[in-house]
């Protein structure tokens, strides 16, 4: 017998329907004999919904009162779930966050959870009850709602399996699990049975939403054992967990891709101590994210070259700015492009093996693809590459590393 927190997102949620296939699947585990804590979404849409009608009433909704509202999406779901499962003759209860005390900060619409007492909800698993509670929601010191930001049921899934040792947390969504890459890009794509918490969280900040990062960081770090499956589909999902020995021998875990990504490029700036952070720090202050950041050396020792990339959504801004900043500098030249994308390959394998980067090189260079800008790190290599490659570069790195095929066992 097991105890296993599950997670079922806005979709798998999505009608009364849904919400009864929900409580047929909760109750097909509960008959193997485990135990089970039940985390639901809202329904799809509905935070959705509720935040259109706070911006209805006033464009600046006081977090706090926003809080207020976003919750009730989930307190829906829980109360149905509960109604499906004892329909079912299945001994079940609801929880708000507050009630099963999600202690969090008070930093509304994006609190922390800093404590979770786990005593009401052992007292429901010892009565033999399926225990539900409300995703993404959590009660401050002074007893306000709060909400952990969007996606946080995950997080809520997480954290609960953290505090109850649970034996594993399955988070069941609308895809079966997590793959090598977009399908939709590479149809030969291959779920992945297992892969570490370190790629998935280079998969999952690359732009493979499949999990809240949060929640990834939190498994990590309280190691739980975390699953990705189906809601709709029967199926082993993915498992994501630490690395050990019997881990797929892979080199490569998956490739990564990011569409929304801009670069700036400022020519000439005369190379003293300080530039960087005078030119990166004013975007910084503009609350403006920068991902890759390239100097070049200064060839004649007076001058240096910047570029770094920042999210599509931020590009004008961020080049108004360093424009401005540019100038004041004594800086030759500012120009942008915000028609470019971010390819990765990611893999724990990377470590011990060389000539990873230099077989991506290659296969780039036979399609005729331009490499814009290369940055590396422990487990991934990241180029940037005009956005009009995308699908052809993510293809051909695929099939250079056979992702297609599942790696031979040591
Ligand atoms: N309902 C919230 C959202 O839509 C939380 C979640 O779904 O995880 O973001
Ligand atoms: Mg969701």
């Amino acid at each position: 017998m097991a105890l296993i927190v599950q997670k079922f997102g806005g979709t798998s949620v999505g009608s009364p329907e849904r919400i009864e296939a929900v409580a047929d699947k909760v109750l097909r585990y509960r008959a193997q004999g485990h135990q089970l804590v039940v985390v639901v979404s809202a329904m799809s849409g509905e935070t959705d919904r509720l935040i259109g009608l706070a911006k209805a009433i006033t464009d600046r909704p006081p977090p706090r009162e926003l809080d207020v509202l976003l919750s009730t999406g989930e307190q829906v779901t829980i109360a149905l779930l509960v109604m499906a499962l004892e329909k079912r003759g299945c001994p079940a209860r609801s929880y708000t966050g507050s009630q099963v005390h999600i202690l969090t900060d008070s930093a509304h619409n994006k609190a922390r959870i800093q404590e979770i007492d786990d005593a009401r909800v052992r007292a429901d698993l010892d009565a033999g009850r399926v225990v539900v509670v409300a995703g993404f929601q959590g009660v401050d010191a002074e007893g306000n709602i709060t909400t952990l930001g969007r996606g946080g049921s995950d997080t809520t899934a997480v954290a609960l399996a953290a505090a109850l040792k649970a034996d594993e947390c399955q988070i069941f969504t609308d895809v079966d699990g997590v793959y090598t890459t977009d399908p939709r890009v590479v149809p030969e794509a291959r779920r992945l049975e297992r892969i570490t918490f370190e790629e998935m969280l280079e998969m999952a900040s690359l732009g493979s939403k499949v999990l809240q990062i949060r929640s990834v960081e939190f498994a990590g770090k309280y190691n739980v054992p975390l699953r990705v499956l189906s809601s709709f589909e029967e199926g082993e999902g993915t498992l994501i967990t630490y690395e050990d020995e019997q881990m797929e021998n892979a080199l490569i875990s998956g490739i990564a891709f990011n569409r929304d990504e801009a670069k700036i490029t400022v020519l000439g700036v005369p190379d003293q101590p300080g530039i960087a952070h005078r030119l990166l720090g004013a975007v910084a202050d503009a609350n403006i994210e920068v991902d890759m950041i390239i100097q070049n050396i200064a060839p004649d020792d007076q001058t240096t070259d910047f570029t770094f990339t920042v999210h599509r959504n931020d590009y004008d801004r961020a080049l108004e700015l360093v424009r401005r900043v540019a100038g004041e500098m004594g800086a030759r030249e500012v120009s942008g492009d915000n028609r470019i994308v971010k390819i990765s390959l990611v893999g724990v394998g990377m470590r011990s093996h060389a000539g990873i980067a230099s077989t991506m090189f290659e296969a780039l260079a036979r399609e005729g693809i331009n490499i814009r800008m290369i940055s590396t790190s422990e487990i991934k290599i990241s180029v940037v590459v005009d956005e009009k490659y995308l699908e052809l570069g993510v293809r051909a790195l695929h099939d250079a590393f056979h992702l297609d095929q599942a790696p031979q066992s040591a």
